[in-house]
């Protein structure tokens, strides 16, 4: 829909390397490997096939395909850049990315991290009417020192680009690794004044939901098995819910989306975001997630513009930054009437 594609959107969960376009993916291994083959343009197809048995543990072997295409720095730098392209092209006017900084034989996760900062602002330039932020993640699968070191660099990298790096995402395979001892590492990183954004309830795990409720947090991503009473309580508090409908029907967490808990969120009020945790993964774009919702749970225009001034509300930007983006709403909502 035209209205949606041109509506100013603001995402706030983006994972980088599952946020490449499959045009994005030929544009990459094109620039690393000279012209891409036949065998590679099908590889891209099967990358984004949805897969009726797929499920959690499977989407996380997708990452691998891209990872290996971002495992130079020449590949991330191009990456990011056309992972900002791709959200440009979809009108959105602001998005936090978040990624996991790696360490292998070509780069160390401080020459990641500043591999993926000077590729954002290469990308400012580029696309100057997109404003991006980026979150550095903890991957809950991997061990602690390697939180520890992505805590540590994110403090650091967070004072010397204060208008770039906002915030630490909890994040990678929810069956995996325990929220527990990560506390200090993120009580530390909060103590920093970095904001925290969490996984929380992707999977059905009671005891840890109440451990990352009860910790506190900026934001709640998926929050797929949260129960009415943790809804109630992140609701108080003004803490949004990050919805990704097409990510959560394809990786199987949802078996309909009209059972999606965006309706339970919708009825009881939440605060809540549309966005699309790995647009390229799951083979979306921020507006068809606006159509989705709008097909599946009637959402009107007035409640996609609603929901945009949500994420501008919810966002990590400044106040300036915020104020700004509630502006292109505004005047785009008037335009319309
Ligand atoms: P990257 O951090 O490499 O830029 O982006 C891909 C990574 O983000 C994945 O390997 C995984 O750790 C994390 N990720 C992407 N999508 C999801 C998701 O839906 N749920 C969780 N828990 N982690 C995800």
């Amino acid at each position: 829909e035209e209205f949606l594609k041109k509506l100013p959107k603001v995402e706030l969960h983006a994972h980088l390397n599952g946020s490449l376009g499959i045009e994005s993916l030929r544009d990459l291994a094109e620039r690393l490997y000279g012209s891409t083959s036949e065998e590679f343009s099908q590889l891209c197809q099967r990358f984004i096939q949805f897969d009726r048995n797929s499920d959690l543990d499977a989407c996380f072997k997708k990452f691998s395909f891209v990872h290996e295409l971002t495992s130079t720095v020449e590949g991330l730098r191009y990456a990011t850049e056309l992972a900002v392209r791709d959200f440009d092209k979809d009108n959105v006017q602001y998005v936090e990315i978040r990624t996991t900084p790696k360490a292998n034989s070509n780069y160390s996760r401080r020459d990641y991290l500043q591999t993926v900062i000077d590729a954002i602002r290469t990308a400012r330039e580029k696309y100057p009417r997109i404003l991006v932020k980026l979150l550095p993640s903890i991957n809950r699968a991997e061990p602690l020192a390697a939180a520890e070191e992505t805590v540590s660099l994110s403090i650091e990298f967070a004072r010397s680009h204060p208008d770039l790096v906002l915030g630490i995402d909890f994040s990678g395979n929810p069956g995996k690794g325990r929220f527990a001892d990560f506390v200090p590492i993120l009580s530390r990183a909060r103590d920093m004044g970095l904001k925290l954004v969490i996984h929380c309830a992707e999977i059905e795990n009671p005891p840890e939901v109440k451990e990352m409720l009860q910790f506190g947090m900026s934001r709640c991503g998926h929050g797929t098995f949260l129960d009415p009473i943790d809804i109630t309580y992140l609701k108080e508090r003004n803490i949004a819910i990050e919805c990704c409908l097409t990510s959560n029907l394809k990786s199987g967490t949802v078996p309909d989306l009209k059972e999606h808990h965006l309706k339970r969120l919708m009825k009881a009020d939440a605060h809540k975001v549309l966005c699309t945790d790995d647009s390229g993964v799951f083979d979306t774009t921020l507006s068809k997630e606006f159509l989705l919702a709008s097909e599946v749970f009637g959402l009107s225009r007035n409640q996609c513009i609603s929901l945009t001034l949500e994420a501008v509300h919810h966002s990590l930007a400044n106040d300036e930054e915020r104020n700004q983006m509630a502006v292109k709403v505004k005047d785009y909502a008037a335009s319309l009437a």
